[in-house]
């Protein structure tokens, strides 16, 4: 049976990847919360991504296949972003996946067989306001997806990002408690409002991208490499 490590995986999209994964593969979850990892039921790592150093001292067996799906989102104008708040989210939603993925390439490498698959969002490709730092993290995850595709198209990996729009999780509950505070509207409103960006008028569900997820690890998607699933109802379309 393949390995799977899902960072982030104790919650929202990760744990919806997590179960999906558990079908096929051994499934391992990692994240900083040790009581919501263990609450999953999968074998967990605690570990906080964008601590580089303790991430190669944690992930030192194999891997066949990994989901750096852990990630942060801090709304507000650009002018009220500090450089922590741009190193927070850097850190995390980009440099995360680069310390995951560089403690488990060389046994991928070894093996001549990997998958990486790494959870973007629509905001790797388009713009949206308040989340300027987001969205530019955003974009480096998928341009890391891509660059790295080419240099290990020849190594039987292959490295793909899925791109959700707004997802019914905590991350988007957060964003909809946070609208409704600042501009006095109900929740109601704030969540009609996220909806309405999808043109199918709805929030995805996390089982809809881990299913996207399953195809991208599977043995047949081995020549899809440096490819992007927007699962989005459209709205980059
Ligand atoms: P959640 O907040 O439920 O999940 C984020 C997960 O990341 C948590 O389980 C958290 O675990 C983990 N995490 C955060 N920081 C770190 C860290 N430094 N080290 C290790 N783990 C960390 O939100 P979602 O499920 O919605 O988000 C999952 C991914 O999907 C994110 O990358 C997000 O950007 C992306 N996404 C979400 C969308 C949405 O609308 N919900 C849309 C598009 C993309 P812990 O607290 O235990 O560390």
């Amino acid at each position: 049976m393949r390995r799977a490590l899902v960072t982030g995986g104790g919650s929202g999209i990760g744990l919806a990847i997590a179960k999906k994964l558990a079908g096929t593969c051994d499934v391992t979850v990692l994240g900083r919360d040790k009581a919501k990892l263990e609450a999953t039921g999968f074998d967990a790592i605690v570990c906080d991504v964008t601590d580089g150093t303790r991430v190669a001292a944690l992930l030192t067996h194999p891997f066949d296949i990994v989901v750096n799906n852990a990630g942060i989102v801090r709304s507000a104008p650009f002018h009220k972003l500090s450089d922590s708040d741009w190193d927070n989210m850097l850190s995390t939603n980009v440099m995360g996946a680069v310390h995951v993925t560089r403690a488990l390439l060389p046994a991928m490498r070894e093996r001549g067989w990997g998958r990486i698959v790494n959870i973007a969002s629509t905001a790797a490709l388009k713009g949206y306001s308040y989340v300027s730092a987001y969205v530019a993290s955003k974009h480096a995850l998928l341009g890391l997806t891509r660059a790295l595709a080419r240099e290990l198209a020849a190594t039987g990996i292959t490295v793909n990002a899925v791109c959700p729009g707004y997802t019914d999780t905590d991350i988007v509950r957060a964003a909809v408690a946070d609208i409704a505070a600042k501009t006095k509207r109900s929740e109601e409103e704030a969540r009609a409002q996220l909806s309405c960006t999808n043109p199918q008028g709805r929030l995805i569900a996390p089982a809809e991208v881990a299913a996207a997820v399953a195809y991208l690890i599977s043995e047949d998607a081995g020549g899809v490499t440096g490819q992007i699933i927007a699962i989005d109802g459209g709205e980059t379309a």
